[in-house]
Parts: structure tokens; C-alpha cells; sequence
């Protein structure tokens, strides 16, 4: 980059493993690609522990939670045109031509999902302009609002979780972990018809957020849990949370483990004698398209979940601010 070349702010995961704000060069559309203007990216628990987690490459823009407009088209794109709302699906450079995109399970699709992540493995939101494939971009209706728009890929992640829970309707459901994640499963649950939710979250702000999205019993997690839960949404990532959904789960229930995190807490044993089903839930396939009309006509609400739009250089912040759970969902405007 020589002195002429127009930078823009953003935020930058360095080689070093360090998250700063930095000066980046800004991107122009290059052939193939689409270059989006940011209107609001979401910052998600995962990127507070990007120094920890080894699929966060370092070198690249953070912000996995995109929504924006399409700014200009690289020769060679079809369908798109500049104006056009889009969210960002960050796993969407799918290859075509794996095993697994060839199945339709593009979630496993390795350059998708390990090589050319949005915010991951490649430059982010967490700056004004992003240049992206076609394939990541979804079309949003003009009428969605804005808050709303920025939630597509969290709720996405949630919407998956619930389904993979299998028919909750009538039935007993535990949620572990109430961040954004934990509140959209409480909520879909509830969509769903799930006869009771409990939801176990260690801040007392985080449980009444609880209340709010529609559980009918929060604890603490050393409070006593529900003796027989048909399912458990294991958000938190944390392994005495998910040693306790073992102990909670009913015999054939079903364990959705959508909170990754260190030292599984799960036990052989319960598993076996109870006859439990541990499923995983990866991102999202098709559900990324199925909230964008829930969240856009408010089947789906999150406003109140949103707890700051702040401007990029707060951003740093913000990820303090969540790291302590005193806030929930903080949205940044990187042209505020
Ligand atoms: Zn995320
Ligand atoms: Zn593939």
C-alpha cells in the first residue's frame, strides 16, 4: 500500500492474535466479487475468544453478522445489482464440488466453513466496505427494519439448534446459556410449541432476558434443574452446563450442543443407560433463508435483545462490555 492508496478503519484479528483497530486498505470490485457497503455488523461471542479459538485466522477483518447494501459488481457477476439490501452468509463460498456440497450439506463444504469464512478466514463487517463472492450475499426486502437485518446470522444458528431438537411441540425443554443465542432458541422454542422452557444462565440479567423471550422457569445453574427434560439447547459452551443438561435429559432425549466450548462434561455413561441422542448444530443449510421473513414481519422480534448500535472505533468496548455479560447484543455502525 503506497501513501495514495484509500484506507478505512476496521477491526483487525493481527497476526499476533491480538484484536486492534487498525487501518486497512479499502477493497474496490474486482472481477467475480461484489463489494458491499456495511450498514450494521453484530459482534458474537465467538470473537471474543478469536485469540482461542484456532478457526479464527489470524490477519483478517472481524464481523461474521453482516448486513449491508451491494455498492458495485466485478465484471463477470450475474444477478447482482448496487443498492441492493443483502445480509451476508459467511459461510456461503461453498466449493460445489465436495462430498458434502454435493449432498447438500454445504455446512460441511471445507472452504466454506474452515478456509474462507466471513470474519473468520476472510475480511469481515467490522469495517465500512467488505468485498465478498455472490455466493455469501442474500437478498433482504426493503422492509425489514435495520436492527432486524443485523440478526439474520445469529438467528440462523438458533433456528437450527431448535429443529435439530426434533418435535418439541407439548413438550419439556431445557435451554442452557442465555446470550443472544440461548434468547433466539427460548423464543423459536416457543414458535414451535414447546410446552415448557426452562432456561439456566448464571446473570440475573441475563435470566430475566429470559423471562422476556418466553421461558417459564429461569435458574441459576446451581439451582435445582427440571428432573426430566424432553431436550436441552446447550448454548453456553461451558462443561459443567453441559453435564448437568445430561443429568436433566430424560430417557431418548435429546442433547443440541449449538455452545462450543472446552472439556465437554460429557459423561459415557449417562449417555448410554439413558439412551440419549447428542447431536451437533454447525451454522446453518436453508434455515438462513427461513428467518429472514420471521424476523422481517416480527414473528421473530430482537429489538429488544439489541442493547447498543455503537460506532466502530467503540467496537473494542463493546467486546469488554460483553466479555463482563452486562450487555447482549451490540451492533456496529461502521459509518456512525
Ligand atoms: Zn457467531
Ligand atoms: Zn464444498
Amino acid at each position: 500500500m503506497n501513501a495514495s492508496s484509500p484506507v478505512m478503519p476496521a477491526v483487525l484479528f493481527t497476526p499476533e492474535r491480538r484484536t486492534v483497530l487498525a487501518e486497512r486498505p479499502e477493497p474496490a470490485a474486482t472481477y467475480g466479487q461484489v463489494l458491499i457497503e456495511v450498514d450494521l455488523t453484530g459482534i458474537c461471542g465467538s470473537d471474543l475468544h478469536a485469540a482461542e479459538l484456532p478457526v479464527y485466522a489470524p490477519g483478517h477483518i472481524l464481523g461474521h453478522e453482516v448486513t449491508g447494501r451491494v455498492h458495485s459488481v466485478g465484471d463477470g457477476v450475474d444477478g447482482w445489482q448496487p443498492g441492493q439490501r443483502v445480509a451476508i452468509n459467511p459461510n456461503g463460498n461453498v466449493c460445489g464440488t465436495c462430498r458434502w456440497c454435493r449432498a447438500g450439506r454445504y455446512n460441511q463444504c471445507v472452504r466454506a466453513t474452515m478456509e474462507t469464512a466471513v470474519g473468520l478466514q476472510h475480511d469481515g463487517g467490522l469495517a465500512p466496505r467488505l468485498l465478498l463472492a455472490p455466493s455469501t450475499l442474500r437478498p433482504l426486502p426493503e422492509t425489514m427494519g435495520r436492527v432486524e437485518a443485523a440478526w439474520v446470522e445469529p438467528a440462523a444458528t438458533a433456528l437450527r439448534a431448535v429443529r435439530l431438537a426434533g418435535d418439541v411441540a407439548g413438550r419439556t425443554v431445557l435451554v442452557t446459556g442465555g446470550g443472544p443465542i440461548g434468547q433466539l432458541a427460548i423464543r423459536l422454542l416457543r414458535l414451535a410449541g414447546a410446552g415448557r422452557i426452562v432456561l439456566t444462565e448464571p446473570a440475573a440479567e441475563r435470566r430475566r432476558f429470559g423471562v422476556a423471550s418466553g421461558a417459564d422457569e429461569t435458574l441459576a445453574p446451581d439451582q435445582a434443574g427440571e428432573p426430566a427434560v424432553a431436550a436441552v439447547i446447550e448454548c453456553s459452551g461451558n462443561a459443567a452446563a453441559t453435564r448437568q443438561a445430561l443429568g436433566a435429559l430424560e430417557p431418548g432425549g435429546t442433547l443440541v450442543v449449538v455452545g462450543g466450548g472446552p472439556g465437554s462434561g460429557l459423561d459415557p455413561i449417562t449417555i448410554l443407560l439413558k439412551e440419549l441422542v447428542v447431536r451437533g448444530s454447525f451454522t446453518y443449510l436453508e434455515e438462513f433463508d427461513e428467518v429472514i421473513p420471521m424476523l422481517a414481519d416480527g414473528r421473530l422480534a430482537v429489538a429488544d435483545l439489541t442493547t447498543d448500535v455503537v460506532p466502530l472505533a467503540a467496537t473494542l468496548d463493546a467486546i469488554a462490555s460483553l466479555r463482563r455479560a452486562s450487555t447482549m447484543k451490540v451492533l456496529v455502525d461502521p459509518h456512525r
